[in-house]
């Protein structure tokens, strides 16, 4: 149950905050889903502290005590992903059996790292000097700042938290103002598990971000716009804490001429239109050689058509609404200058109307668009993808690859030679072969390159590059 207002939570507290915003269902804009309380710059000082306090004594605790603790997190997530994945739904409008799988997969990242808390992660190492030992070992960083963003508020959230707090860190997380209801119960569960002060959170919007960025922590791990971004690397920089900042990106698919045409309509309409196209690594870019364009365009139209977009916790909803209106009319903005800039409409292009009001908006496709035009060169986050369409293989990686961000590409093909063509050659941080561009498995390094990532990698153990700190230590044992 959420609250009918919901502030922040610091060493242990629920605190009232400032302004109150509402909280908006966008499937139907007269649901209630209470007001959100903004953390004041006071409370996000205090917090910190509270971290700062918290952060010896949690580093301290027992290898096993801490993998209990994690892993008691992670199962309370995956109990309760019925529940929280329906206010997800209700405040964010991805359909219920995504709200519901995003939590269970935030709990399956958190049991995750309770395992990772006791992987051997030390080396030892021989000097030049006869007789004399080295230890390489990796501690905590201390007070980690966490921003994210609404689209995938809990699972982004725990895939940060989790080697945040394995490693020995201590925590103030600041969700998206846009899903605080999801931020609520997800801090419920884990103040619940652990000890007052590792784990603090303030609501609110850019300011309370901005508030945290350039506070007294030693990292801060964001996730969200480039715009914003550049504006938290530059906080962080300047007093000298780490940064990792994961952002937006222009995905491309390429279809080549021996694509198994199944896979990649599949590949198309999952990677373009999952989660309404509100995701980092939605495929934006559908770069199809000229020999089964029409076959593919033809194919995937008719998928596009038969997608069921409705209220978010309603039976059969493929895609439920955009976020917020003001994303909304952000879309629609887009879909003007795709048709301004020649791109041809094949289908979508305008709000649909339902039961309730909100903020539908159809599954669009653009043809017979060039790579320079606004809509292929900038994230849109939304329900909408563009086509190419290219005379070679050398062709379509050209474009793929020229963006000026480099998060996931995928191909859709059947020759050996050009799968591994494209994995050794696509400019990007994850490539896929016959998949949608997605996110990945939770033990595997998850980012991008370019503009679309700022840092080390986040996920699987690589995540102890961002969380922990290496110490060379020497000893001549006489
Ligand atoms: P956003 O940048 O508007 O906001 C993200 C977070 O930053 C929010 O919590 C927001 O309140 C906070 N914020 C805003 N201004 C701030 C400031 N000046 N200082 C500190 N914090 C500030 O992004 P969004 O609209 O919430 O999310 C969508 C974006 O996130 C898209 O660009 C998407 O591609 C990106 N994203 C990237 C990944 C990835 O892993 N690469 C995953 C999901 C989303």
């Amino acid at each position: 149950m959420i609250p009918k207002t919901y502030g922040s939570l610091i060493n242990g507290e629920w605190l009232k905050g400032g302004a109150e915003s509402k909280n908006i269902n966008p499937s139907d804009i007269t649901d209630d889903l209470g007001s959100m309380m903004s953390a004041s710059s006071s409370q996000v000082v205090d917090a910190i502290s509270a971290a700062r306090a918290a952060q010896p004594a949690w580093e301290a605790v027992k290898l096993e005590e801490k993998k209990n603790l994690l892993h008691a997190i992670g199962q309370e997530l995956i109990d309760r992903c019925d529940e929280i994945g329906t206010i997800l739904s209700r405040e964010e409008g991805k359909p219920f059996a995504e709200g519901r799988g995003e939590t269970f997969r935030a709990g399956e990242f958190y049991q995750y790292y309770a395992a990772e808390c006791l992987r051997q992660i030390g080396e030892s190492a021989a000097s030049v000097r006869p007789g004399v030992n080295i230890d390489i070992s990796r501690e905590a960083v201390g007070v980690v700042g966490l921003i994210t963003p609404w689209n995938f508020p809990i699972a982004i959230a725990a895939w940060k938290m989790g080697p945040a707090l394995a490693y020995g860190n201590t925590v103030v997380l600041k969700p998206s103002e846009v899903t605080p209801a999801t931020a609520h119960l997800l801090a419920e569960v884990l103040n619940k598990h652990l000890p007052d002060g590792v784990f603090n959170m303030v609501q609110g919007g850019g300011e309370v971000g901005a508030a945290l960025s350039s506070g007294k922590i030693d990292a801060v791990s964001f996730t969200g716009s480039v715009s914003t971004g550049r504006k938290i690397a530059s906080a962080a920089i300047s007093n000298m804490a780490r940064v990792q900042c994961e952002m937006g990106s222009k995905n491309p698919i390429v279809i080549m001429d021996d694509a198994d045409m199944d896979v990649a309509v599949a590949s198309a309409l999952h990677g373009a239109f999952g989660a309404s196209g509100q995701k980092c690594t939605a495929s934006s870019r559908l770069i199809v050689h000229k020999d089964v364009h029409d076959e593919f365009v033809s194919k995937f139209v008719e998928g596009a058509e038969a997608k069921k977009v409705g209220h978010a916790l309603a039976e059969g909803t493929e895609l439920g609404p955009v976020v917020s209106e003001s994303q909304m009319n952000k879309i629609l903005g887009y879909m003007e200058t795709a048709k301004e800039e020649g791109g041809e409409l094949v289908t979508g292009g305008k709000r649909l109307e339902r039961e309730t009001e909100g903020f539908y908006l159809a599954p669009t496709i653009y043809t017979g668009t060039k790579n320079d035009m606004t809509v292929n060169r900038e994230e849109v986050f939304g329900p909408m993808t563009c086509v190419m369409k290219v005379d070679s293989y050398e062709e379509g990686l050209a474009l793929a690859n020229d963006t000026d961000f480099g998060l996931s590409a995928s191909i859709i093909t059947q020759s050996l030679k050009h799968a591994e063509h494209y994995k050794r050659n696509a400019k990007f941080g994850c490539v896929l072969v016959n998949l949608p561009t997605a996110g990945l498995d939770y033990h595997v390094p998850f980012g991008g390159r370019n503009a679309s990532s700022y840092g080390p990698r986040e996920q699987g153990e690589h995540a102890k590059d961002f969380y922990t700190i290496m110490k060379t230590a020497y000893t001549n044992p006489g």
